[in-house]
């Protein structure tokens, strides 16, 4: 028998045998293939390692330093992710799932690093939204900043994503600066540990900032403290009896659940045999009950049609599903493999059985199957059944079968489709195939509040759609109510979950120099030589240009008119700019007005300023008559290095007229090198 593999748990910088070890089997075989168990692990030490190793390290580094090292993760994963495939079969998922999971985790990996350094500074302060006046003059102002939890996070994942599940929690969590303790579900734990393992001997975190745990948690969750952060995922009864934990509601520790969802698909009242709605529906469906042997929390488990059409897509859908092949997970061509464990299997078949009382069956049994699978694994073939009375029925709307089980529910009309989505207490996903525009928005005011995502298909996504069942890294994963209220990912939203937003009010100078961004009315420094002439590294915040005044004529409008073709009345007929409720009579065009700025602050020379990338929140405050004169002021307002020899500065520019009014301003945008 070959030797089974011995799942650790790594702990302050060390790998530690399993204690009191229970056997874990190949889900295809029910043969043992490795054993795991944490008895005796001190997870208090843990704690404490991360907090004042991990947590210190992470924080000396900037965003765009963490995103890096994510990057250099995913990479590194990249490389070796057919020693994952390999030991992922074990857990019952074939080739076509690796994707979701291992491909997926790696992919989440790949989308922080990226943001991390678009969308988050580099630096250790992350400023969320802008300014706020608080005071007549300016004097006094405020802003939200974000800072790292000071504490740890103890991700506790679920078995049916061993990589996935880990590796979209570290990503958010080492992008802000905090350390994870990582507790894998148990069942599929050799395949967390063999990427995490990885992960460790990749050398590219720093020590403490990742640790796992290999088994039980022990009493550490009696021990975690303001700091610290818990995110779990799993059943909605292990959810509740965790969140339920006195100390962590003493502490108010932040804990983020994803649980189990009564996910809906809804076949739009437009979307009849024939249309490319309905095929693309039924594909989706298809791709839902078999992907992961329908071991997704975000997996279909109620079909919703309208009643004219649930034959046809009760016909339809059953000849897929008979004809998917279900079988050995490594095997070329299997479709669908085996649930991961014993007890997934043994818990499916009760809850199907807890589904009869309301369902007559569509599909099920092993007659359409390879019949050697049965009596060996955990394989449970696809189970399509109906319930006719949806409104009266009660099991269909609560009871999660973890596997490759949905039911066909008929609906009359547009609100009954909604209100049957709404009617499973929370979920992480709603689907709507229709082409239909206004049941569309009808559905996201009806459903929005009740569903954490909304996906639409029709003809023009075709096959575009990253589906149904795929939390994408850019956008929350995450639902109300029975989903767990919680919310995970969404891009720099989910870094922000292990974050402590804090209101911080002051003064524009003392405001300026915590955010690294200057602030109008903070200190200016002349600059001398003219900014567009200094490298990169030499300019510093709040270096300032004046120039001007110039006065803009009547000629100068006319000719700008000419020359572009922007002959609009407000610049060319008197009569019709005066009856213009905001101008009083022809007035220059506001791109003449950005135009003489930069002819005011530009150096014309060869330098290090090399190019105009953009200009952001342009604002035209107060119109410009011939006559006025206006001048502009350029300061430096933050950095951001690109590359090592480039940057990218950001420069506060105010156009004023004659008597210091703010005509205009906004963010000019310059690539500059060293
Ligand atoms: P589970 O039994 O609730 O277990 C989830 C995690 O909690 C496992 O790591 C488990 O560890 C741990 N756990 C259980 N009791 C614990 C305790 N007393 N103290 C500390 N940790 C404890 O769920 P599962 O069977 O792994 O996963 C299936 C469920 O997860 C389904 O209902 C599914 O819908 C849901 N799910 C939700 C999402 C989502 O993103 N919303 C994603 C995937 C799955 P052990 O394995 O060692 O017991």
């Amino acid at each position: 028998m070959p030797e089974l593999i011995q799942v650790e748990s790594y702990a302050m910088g060390e790998w530690v045998p399993p204690t009191n070890p229970r056997p874990l089997h190949d889900a295809a075989t029910g043969e043992p293939v490795a054993e795991a168990g944490a008895d005796g692990l001190d997870v208090l030490a843990m704690a404490d390692h991360a907090r004042q190793v991990g947590g210190p390290a992470l924080r000396r580094l900037t965003f765009h330093d963490r995103a890096r090292m994510l990057k250099a993760l995913a990479a590194y994963l990249t490389e070796r992710k057919d020693q994952l495939y390999r030991l992922s079969h074990l857990t019952g998922a074939t080739k076509g799932d690796n994707a979701f999971d291992i491909d997926g985790g790696i992919g989440t990996l790949f989308v922080y690093a990226s943001k991390g350094r678009r969308e988050m500074p580099d630096s250790d302060l992350y400023l969320d939204g802008g300014l706020e006046a608080l005071s007549r003059s300016g004097a006094f102002q405020g802003r939200h900043v974000c800072v790292p939890l000071r504490g740890v996070a103890v991700h506790i994942n679920a078995f049916n994503f061993p990589v996935w599940g880990m590796l979209e929690k570290l990503a958010p969590t080492l992008l802000a600066g905090v350390p994870a303790i990582v507790k894998p579900a148990t069942a599929t734990s050799f395949l967390t540990h063999a990427c995490f393992r990885m992960i460790v001997e990749s050398g590219v975190l720093p020590e403490g900032a990742v640790q796992l745990v290999s088994g039980g948690l022990g009493p550490l969750l009696d021990h975690l403290g303001p700091q610290d952060a818990v995110a779990f995922t799993g059943s909605a009864d292990t959810a509740l009896h965790l969140r339920s934990n006195a100390n962590l509601l003493r502490n108010a520790v932040r804990f983020t659940a994803e649980q189990d969802s009564l996910n809906a698909s809804i076949l739009g009242p437009d979307a009849a045999p024939g249309t490319p709605e309905f095929d693309l529906f039924l594909r989706e469906a298809h791709r839902e009950i078999t992907t992961k042997a329908g071991q997704k929390c975000t997996a279909i488990r109620r079909i919703l049609v309208p009643a004219a059409h649930m034959d046809a897509v009760a016909e339809a859908l059953s000849e897929r599903l008979a004809a998917t092949k279900v079988g050995h997970p490594a095997e070329e061509g299997t479709r669908m493999g085996a649930l991961a464990s014993a007890a997934q299997k043994r818990d499916v078949e009760a809850k199907i059985d807890a589904l009869r009382a309301e369902t007559t069956p569509v599909l099920e049994g092993w007659n359409h199957h390879a019949p050697d699978l049965v009596g060996r694994g955990y394989y449970v073939p696809p189970t399509l059944l109906r319930c006719d009375h949806p409104d009266a029925a009660r099991a269909v709307h609560e009871t999660e079968a973890f596997g490759p089980v949905s039911t066909l529910l008929p609906y009359r009309d547009a609100g009954h489709a909604v209100e049957l989505a709404n009617r499973g207490g929370g979920s992480l996903v709603a689907s709507v195939f229709t082409h239909d525009t206004d049941f569309a928005r009808e559905a996201v005011l009806g459903a929005a509040a009740w569903h954490g995502r909304l996906y639409f298909a029709d003809r023009d996504v075709g096959k575009e759609g990253t589906g149904h069942g795929a939390p994408m890294p850019h956008l929350i994963h995450g639902g109300p109510g029975r989903a767990g209220g919680g919310e995970e990912q969404g891009g720099i939203r989910g870094v922000l979950h292990y974050m402590q937003r804090t209101a911080v009010q002051g003064s524009p100078r003392l405001l300026a120099a915590i955010s690294r961004e200057w602030i109008k009315g903070a200190p200016e420094t002349p600059s001398d030589p003219h900014p567009f002439q200094r490298p990169f590294t030499d300019l510093a915040l709040g270096d300032t240009i004046h120039a001007g005044p110039r006065e803009v004529t009547l000629e100068d409008i006319e000719h700008f008119a000419e020359f572009t073709g922007d002959t609009f009345y407000a610049h060319m007929d008197e009569a019709a700019a005066k009856a213009n409720p905001f101008f009083p009579g022809r007035v220059a065009h506001g791109y003449l007005l950005l135009s003489f700025a930069a002819g005011l602050f530009v150096s014309p020379d060869p330098g290090p300023t090399l190019a105009n990338t953009g200009l952001e929140n342009l604002r035209f405050m107060a119109p410009v008559s011939p006559g006025d004169g206006i001048s502009v002021r350029l300061t430096v307002k933050s950095k951001k290095r690109r590359t090592p020899d480039y940057g990218e500065v950001r420069w506060d520019v105010e156009l004023t007229n004659q008597d210091g009014a703010t005509v205009a301003a906004y963010d000019l945008l310059t690539m500059n090198s060293e």
